[in-house]
């Protein structure tokens, strides 16, 4: 073992590399999400054991600090206490029981105190869930079949949302994945992030048609794109003009700067629905779309827009997203993430690495393959992507760095991350750049 507990010998990962192979007859690639097969980094997946604070220990006993921190939903960290003493108290007393419960008037309360004036939740079981939930009220509610989305956000696996921008002709449209239909395709416009003359066009001839645009305000699972505020406001302009509706999806910014939306923080904007996930949940299967009580009176059974869920509202799941939501508006880590936030964009800057790094808050992107360019939107990332980050990364894992598995991922910090270790993170990520500086 080395001085900080990593097992350097790959041969000494012998039980993640079993489990991964046994993992392999039995699910595609052995795994439940295609990021963690490590296809993007190269090498074997990590099994996980155990986890607390900032850190997580794998099954062949190495320590790893953690910047992927379930995908951001762990913003106070694995196992903290209130919150898993939340969950085991409400376990006690049953784990399901498809029926009511008090727990969804707390969260719902929580949220809806955060995101006024949308005054109504709707608990679902992921971000997914609260995206194509949201999708089908927006086309109920205008009557009208069109989304809008943007290339560089992403939005769950809904086939609505697996439609990417062709690379020819500026009106032709593709497929994320198989499976999706032309008709689907068809129904989807996708527009570069950024551009007010595309939104303009799009509305001056599609107008009529649209029922919604949805849009991530702080773009952060294809790199960090931050848009300008102007801009987001421009689409709200737009929607409000032409009677289509905005969708905030906030699965990863939703409580992450402050208690309540990015949206309303960077540009003083209201959406008329926001979807939740990530954060909301504690680190269990909650999502949640928010809106105006108008709006979400269209679901059934109230009104006639059809969405339902055996595990929705599940009162464990909502116990985490209480104890979590309740530890950041009663301990209000927000400035303690904002200065680990800053103190790793300082020791980049400090490294010269800072023109290959972008931070948001605690939210930051390693762009290694960009030769110091930051792309500001999908269209401008390098064709390369991915060929630096792939040796980087297999450096980081030797001193026990854990950051998500793909170039396109950004990193969350969390309110128990310590400052030495975001020290030591700043040191391996400029070193990174330096080695990549050199590779030319
Ligand atoms: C993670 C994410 C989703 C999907 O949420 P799941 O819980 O993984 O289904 C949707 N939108 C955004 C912005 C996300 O970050």
């Amino acid at each position: 073992m080395s001085s900080n507990g990593y097992i350097e010998k790959p041969e000494c990962a012998q039980r993640s590399l079993e489990l991964h192979q046994r993992a392999k007859q039995l699910m595609p690639d052995g795994v439940s999400s295609p990021v963690r097969a490590f296809r993007h980094v190269g090498g074997r997946p990590i099994y996980v054991s155990r986890g607390e604070g900032s850190a997580f220990i794998d099954e062949d006993g190495r320590h790893f600090v953690d910047y992927c921190m379930g995908w951001g939903a762990l913003i106070v960290g694995h196992a903290y206490p209130t919150v898993v003493e939340a969950v085991q108290k409400t376990a006690r007393d049953g784990l399901c029981f498809g029926t009511c419960h008090r727990n969804e008037i707390a969260l719902a309360e929580l949220i809806t105190e955060a995101f006024t004036p949308l005054d109504m939740v709707r608990f679902v079981c992921s971000g997914t869930e609260a995206v194509a939930t949201a999708l089908r009220l927006a086309r109920a509610a205008t009557g009208r079949p069109l989304l809008v989305k943007f290339s560089g956000c992403y939005h769950g696996h809904a086939d609505a949302m697996l439609v990417k921008a062709g690379s020819g002709a500026a009106e032709q449209q593709l497929a994320e994945s198989e499976g999706v239909t032309a008709s689907t395709i068809a129904d989807t416009l996708v527009l570069p992030l950024g551009s007010p003359q595309r939104l303009e066009d799009a509305f001056a001839k599609h107008g009529d048609h649209i029922a919604a645009v949805i849009v991530e305000p702080l773009p952060a699972n294809n790199g960090l794109l931050p848009q300008p505020p102007a801009w987001l406001r421009q689409v709200r302009a737009l929607t409000q003009q032409h009677g289509a509706l905005l969708i905030f999806d906030e699965v990863i910014s939703g409580f992450r700067f402050g208690f309540g939306g990015y949206g309303r923080l960077v540009a003083d904007i209201e959406a008329d629905m926001v979807t939740l996930g990530k954060i909301v949940s504690g680190g269990l299967a909650v999502g949640a779309v928010v809106g105006t009580s108008k709006l979400m009176q269209k679901l059934a059974p109230s009104g006639g827009v059809y969405q339902a869920g055996t595990q929705a509202g599940n009162p464990v799941g909502l116990a985490a997203g209480i104890a979590c939501l309740k530890t950041l508006k009663e301990a209000w880590p927000y400035e303690k993430l904002h200065t680990l936030g800053n103190q790793l964009e300082a020791a980049m800057q400090k490294g010269g690495a800072a023109a290959y790094f972008r931070r948001q808050g605690s939210l930051f992107w390693l762009c290694l393959d960009g030769q110091g360019k930051l792309p500001d939107n999908a269209e401008q990332f390098p064709s390369n992507m991915g060929k630096k980050f792939h040796p980087a990364y297999a450096t980081w894992l030797s001193k026990g760095i854990y950051m998500p598995p793909s170039s396109y991922e950004v990193g969350f910090l969390s309110a128990v991350h310590k400052s030495a270790e975001v020290e030591a993170l700043a040191r391996a990520l400029t070193e990174a750049v330096h080695e990549t500086q050199k590779m030319g």
